[in-house]
């Protein structure tokens, strides 16, 4: 029975890793120095040499976007017209052009639809109430759940589609293009090339600086040990990213989701509803940019689903991939 070995498996997750407390302070190097990331308070008054109170920095910002941009068509325009042109060629423009490949006015205005712009001195990274790194690292967590007699890893096997009919079900978590041997076209990806770099003491001071002048190759670099600031080391390491177009051999990361990608995506979603034994999961096999909690929280509703129903109801998507998301909620951000 298929149903057993689920409800085993979830019980393997241990309900309380012990988690430590980061949280992502983002600082972004800028041609005019180095600023608080996303734009907050503090970034504003000190790339402006002001002391605003919130509303006061609120009606600036409101100042000086461009006003006379009423119907912004790209993500340049929306830009321009929430920030003004000093913060978006400053924080923006070449980063976004690093990250994705593209001129920012060849993006829609629809993937900046909310102003990157805090009217508080908040510097957290992001907007979720609990934030953390396990303190055992995220191997242990895995470790654990896979470390049960129903479950076997393969390593270093590449799942073969073809091979599907010789289980009840697949879950496949790969690109969804290729799980159809690329028919319909290659979706595109971002790809990341990490450079590393070993040093001594603290290299950085903080765990990440973003890099927005289009001239500097690489859009980040994270230094590792600041991810876990109750642990001391000697050394350190750094790691650079260089960000390009997804080759045929290289690793996809990040789905591009132009327009082009999107006509195509659509064929696939069309044949992977055709399937009856595979559902497509996670950040690749649903074509979507995804948060590492978003994937848990829905895979754990698929297996939910899967308890209560069984396979035999599973559909190929238990989230459409399609139509809206974008690499938009990325832009504002770094990935
Ligand atoms: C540089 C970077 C930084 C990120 N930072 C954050 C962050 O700070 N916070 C956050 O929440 N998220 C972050 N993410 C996103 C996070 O990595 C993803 O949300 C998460 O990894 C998605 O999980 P997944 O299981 O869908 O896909 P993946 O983790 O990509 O797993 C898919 C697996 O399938 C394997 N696979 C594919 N095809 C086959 C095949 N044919 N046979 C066998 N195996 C196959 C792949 O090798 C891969 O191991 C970041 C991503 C990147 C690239």
């Amino acid at each position: 029975m298929v149903l057993e070995p689920i409800r085993l498996f979830f019980s393997r997750i241990p309900a309380d890793p012990q988690f430590g407390p980061f949280v992502n302070r983002v600082k972004a190097r800028t041609a005019r120095g180095t600023f608080s990331l996303p734009i907050n308070l503090l970034t504003i008054n000190q790339f402006f040499g002001e002391n605003f109170t919130p509303e006061a920095a609120r009606r600036f910002v409101e100042s000086i976007g461009d006003q006379s941009i009423t119907d912004p068509v790209t993500f340049e325009d929306q830009a321009l017209r929430f920030l003004g042109r000093e913060l978006y060629e400053n924080f923006f423009h070449g980063y976004t052009k690093k990250q994705w490949g593209v001129e920012p006015s060849a993006l829609p205005a629809s993937i900046l639809q909310r102003l990157p712009v805090r009217f508080s001195y908040d510097d957290n990274y992001y907007n979720q109430t609990y934030q953390g790194i396990p303190l055992d690292g995220y191997t242990a967590i895995v470790e654990r759940i896979l470390d049960h007699p129903d479950v076997s890893v393969h390593v270093g096997e590449t799942f073969k589609p073809a091979s599907a009919q010789e289980y009840d079900h697949v879950y496949w978590s790969g690109p969804m293009d290729s799980y159809f041997d690329f028919r319909k076209g290659r979706l595109q990806y971002r790809s990341l090339r990490f450079e590393r770099m070993d040093g001594h003491g603290d290299e950085q001071g903080n765990a990440v600086i973003n890099y927005c002048e289009e001239h500097v190759p690489y859009t980040r670099v994270a230094e590792h040990k600041h991810f876990a600031p109750w642990e001391s080391h000697a050394d350190t390491v750094l790691f650079r990213e260089y960000s390009s177009l997804a080759g045929d051999d290289d690793i996809p990361y990040y789905p591009l989701r132009l327009t082009d990608d999107k006509a195509m995506l659509r064929e696939y979603v069309e044949l992977a509803e055709a399937q009856r034994e595979v559902t497509f999961i996670g950040r690749l096999g649903t074509y979507r940019y995804l948060d590492m909690h978003v994937v848990i929280a829905e895979s754990l509703a698929l297996a939910a689903d899967v308890i209560t129903h069984g396979i035999d109801e599973t559909r190929a998507f238990s989230v459409r991939p399609l139509p809206s998301e974008s690499v938009g909620d990325r832009i504002s951000t770094s990935p």
